[in-house]
């Protein structure tokens, strides 16, 4: 059974509780190495995982938000077709934007790609060169890009070692190490930001695999309907494992 290390998190998870401990190095090790094994094994092929581009990264990050991947497919081939660049899309009307994205709803999204588009490509010109930055700090400063999309983009596309969480990630970060955690709360989502940052693998090639698998395995066997412990790599050392 992993034994969480000592090394504690500069803050208290809640008032009153012992501060919790992060994993030690060799237990993040443990954990990543299970994670990246199994994702090779059973990860889905899906377009935006065949590409380094970020542009394409990102619209895809941007549609998955709120949205089931199989409804996403069509709509991202759909729209790379249309606008396959930052380029063409900074040249588009928002109109034309708006009725590429019609259907898969939430169309601040698209609002705010376009508004990115335009500021990358034009209004903010000499300071991106027309192309995305790659650090998760500067991905943050532009429209509809916030700490999860940042990260994501950062890993993904420019194989940074950085870290990220979304909803399939807090959930298995919190069954995993911390099942007193809720992820809903501001300050306990912060703490499962810290337990990602400490389980990152040392290199960005395998942080890529990392956080696929991570994001993966929330999607396919430690789903918020339904925990498939049975068939879960880490069921061993789990915290919230069951015994299905
Ligand atoms: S063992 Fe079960 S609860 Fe734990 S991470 Fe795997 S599926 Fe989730």
């Amino acid at each position: 059974m992993i034994r969480l290390s000592q090394m504690k998190l500069p803050r208290r998870t809640r008032a009153g509780a012992k501060p919790l401990a992060l994993p030690s190095p060799v237990e993040a090790r443990d954990f990543s190495r299970r994670l990246r094994a199994w994702y090779r094994r059973h990860a889905r092929d899906l377009p935006w995982r065949r590409t380094r581009d970020a542009y394409h990264i990102l619209v895809s990050e941007l549609m998955l938000q709120q949205t089931q991947v199989s409804r996403v497919l069509d709509f991202y081939a759909r729209f790379l077709a249309r606008f396959p660049d930052l380029g063409s899309l900074a040249a588009a009307r928002e109109q034309q934007v708006l009725a590429q994205w019609r259907g898969l709803g939430y169309y601040a999204r698209a609002r705010n790609l376009h508004k990115l588009a335009r500021r990358v490509v034009r209004e903010e010109a000499p300071r991106y060169g027309g192309v995305l930055p790659q650090a998760p700090e500067a991905l943050r400063a532009l429209p509809g890009v916030g700490a999860y999309t940042a990260g994501a983009v950062a890993s993904f596309a420019f194989e940074q070692r950085a870290a990220l969480v979304d909803t399939n990630v807090a959930r298995v970060l919190q069954r995993f190490f911390a099942p007193h955690l809720h992820p809903k709360r501001a300050r306990d989502l912060t703490t499962l930001w810290s337990i990602a940052e400490a389980v990152l693998p040392r290199t960005g090639r395998a942080s890529w695999t990392h956080n696929q698998a991570l994001m993966e395995l929330g999607a396919l066997v430690c789903t918020a309907r339904v925990r498939h412990c049975g068939r879960c790599p880490l069921r061993g050392e789990c915290q919230s494992a069951t015994n299905d």
